[in-house]
């Protein structure tokens, strides 16, 4: 059994197909979903952990290319901007899993750890400095 983080971008006409049912269904996948959201031009994101047998996930990566479904892989909802980051502690409180938490106690400096991180995007409203945001409100590139 492996796990995998997808981020999925899929286009209108794979907006309205039960996609998470055929994972289940057809790939005898288990899905964790942390996101999605269909845009105003009807391209649907979403990101979620996709489980199962290896074999089984291969299949379903067949199938996402079939409905022209672009995956990229370990990538987050939320995204840490190093250069914008000031070490200013902020967020650590806010964040339930640890995903962003102080590297070093003397130098207080911040860092992220992406496989941590469980997308509440509690930090987002919690940066003074914008260093935290969500792929879902900007663009997404490929
Ligand atoms: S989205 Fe939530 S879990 Fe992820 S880094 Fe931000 S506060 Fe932590
Ligand atoms: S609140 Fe923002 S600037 Fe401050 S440590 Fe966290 S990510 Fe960095």
């Amino acid at each position: 059994m492996i796990t995998r983080k997808y981020l999925l971008k899929f286009p209108e006409k794979a907006v309205g197909k039960p996609l998470i049912y055929h994972l289940v269904k057809d790939y005898d996948l288990t899905v964790n979903i942390y996101r999605a959201k269909i845009d105003p031009d009807d391209i649907g994101y979403m990101v979620l952990d996709v489980s199962g047998r290896e074999s089984d996930i291969e299949r379903a990566k067949i199938f996402f290319d079939e409905n022209e479904i672009i995956v990229t892989e370990t990538m987050n909802g939320m995204r840490w901007d190093k250069e914008r980051c000031v070490s200013c502690g902020t967020c650590i409180t806010h964040c339930p899993s640890n995903a962003l938490y102080i590297v070093d106690r003397k130098t207080m400096e911040v860092s992220f750890n992406n496989e941590k991180c469980i997308e509440c995007m509690n930090c987002i409203s919690h940066c003074p400095f914008k260093a935290c945001s969500s792929i879902f409100n900007s663009s997404i590139s490929e």
